[in-house]
């Protein structure tokens, strides 16, 4: 830094571990930083994983450090429900119009939760990817930032659905005229740390994705498996709830494919590790099946592949899966594919399939932004910006956790180096 050492005003759209981590470190350096967040919580696709791959541990550790880190750091604002409506300008003088959706609850909420039973009204949980329901007025998840509850108008009018709750509070914590806010902001940098979201597998021809109850995505295997999730981590058949016995992962659905996407996501082949070994943690008979065109384990995530390819009841099948069939009978699905290793055709019954697909970009959402931004041929964010504006993460291209955090380390230094004077 130079000058008089001012460390400048950023904007971090998407508060995943990517925009977390940037707004930290930069913050940390003496920026200003507004993190920007759609949701009603921070946290953003981990929070809904039960283990991190390689180490099996819970993101909830690492989120917790960083949300403390968020929580007690004065130079961070962070705003939920917000989205950017627009942006203009360049690097040291961008202009934006951010927009705050009402949450109806607010600061006086301690979490105790009485005003849940006050409400009739019932909404998917998106938290659990629709797996359940929840009330109007709803906790996001048990260790959600900010710990507040919040309510759903898409499924009615608060006034209605939460009246009764708001009458129940006894901190007179839900405020039911809450409207939505626009506020203009300047600011030095921008960076874009919008993601990712899982691909709409019903499109992909022949894996039977929403046509039979069996056949879940990874996004979805992650909730099930996971101690808050749907199911209280027991794996079952969504069919009838029993314990699967054998399961197929079949890798690269709906990637590395001229038909869908051709991008691959980079970490699909370890997350589908990660999930055969949740399978076999709870059911040391269980067989599992791994189709894949070749497995994709870089650097130190090598061991990771070693060390449970080492397992007798894991098999690996070199090979595309064309087809998935059903016996209606008996929900039990035959997951055809040819092994290209022995050059045999395989049709392989299982009691469940986890079609392992990959992350969708979602880049600048319904922003405008003057002078646009720059995708690249999947949609990522092009690393050089026309605007100048910076991205981090998954918004960039697919990568893990720890790739995240040291890519958003390295974006918010150069955000840094946009405000210094
Ligand atoms: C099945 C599966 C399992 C995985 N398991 C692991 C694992 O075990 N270990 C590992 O290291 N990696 C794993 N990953 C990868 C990991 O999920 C990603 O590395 C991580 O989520 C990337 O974080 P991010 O912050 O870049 O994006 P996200 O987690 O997608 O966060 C983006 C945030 O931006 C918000 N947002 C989006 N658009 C806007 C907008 N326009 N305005 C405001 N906010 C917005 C979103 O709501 C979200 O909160 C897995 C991936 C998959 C598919």
């Amino acid at each position: 830094m130079s000058g008089n050492g001012k460390r400048g005003d950023i904007l971090v759209i998407g508060g995943g571990i990517s925009g977390i981590t940037a707004a930290i470190e930069a913050a940390e350096a003496g920026a200003n930083v507004t993190l920007v967040e759609k949701e009603p919580f921070l946290g953003g696709r981990v929070a809904r994983m039960n283990l991190y791959f390689p180490k099996m541990c819970p993101p909830s550790c690492g989120i917790e450090i960083n949300i403390r880190r968020v929580k007690t750091n004065p130079q961070i604002r962070t705003l939920t429900l917000a989205t950017v409506e627009k942006i203009s300008g360049g690097p040291g003088a961008y202009k934006a119009t951010i927009r705050k959706d009402p949450r109806y609850v607010n600061a006086k909420c301690t979490t105790c939760g009485e005003c849940v039973e006050f409400c009739d009204v019932e909404r998917p949980d998106s938290f659990n990817l629709g797996m359940g329901t929840t009330k109007a007025i709803y906790m996001p998840y048990e260790m959600a930032y900010p710990a507040r509850y919040v309510i759903d108008p898409a499924v009615g009018d608060p006034k209605e659905t939460c009246a009764k709750a708001a009458e129940a509070c006894p901190y007179g914590a839900i405020d039911l005229a809450m409207e939505a806010e626009i506020e203009e902001a300047e600011f030095d940098a921008v960076i874009w740390a919008t993601g990712w979201a899982p691909p709409d597998a019903t499109q992909f021809e022949g894996l039977g994705f929403g046509d039979y109850a069996n056949v879940v995505n990874n996004v979805t295997m992650e909730r099930l498996s996971a101690l808050n999730g749907p199911t209280a981590g027991k794996i079952q058949r969504p069919s009838d709830c029993e314990a699967p016995r054998s399961i197929a992962f079949v890798q690269c659905a709906g990637s590395r494919d001229e038909n869908y996407f051709k991008h691959c996501s980079g970490v699909c082949c370890m997350a589908s590790l990660k999930q055969a070994r949740y399978v076999r943690d709870q059911n040391p008979e269980a067989q599992i099946y791994i189709f894949y065109i070749d497995i994709r384990a870089p650097g130190r995530l090598e061991d990771f592949f070693t060390a449970v390819k080492e397992d007798e009841k894991l098999s690996l099948i070199k090979g595309k899966v064309a087809n998935i069939t059903e016996d209606s009978a008996t929900g039990k699905l035959t997951v055809e594919a040819e092994d290209i290793l022995s050059g045999q055709r395989v049709a392989q019954e299982v009691d469940m399939v986890v079609l392992a697909t990959g992350m969708i970009p979602q880049g600048i959402g319904d922003t405008k932004v003057e002078g646009g931004v720059e995708l690249d041929e999947h949609g990522f964010l092009a690393i050089n910006q026309p605007q100048g504006y910076l991205a981090a993460g998954c918004a960039k291209r697919p990568v893990d956790v720890a790739t995240c955090n040291r890519d958003a380390t390295g974006v918010a230094l150069k955000a840094l180096h946009l405000g210094a004077e």
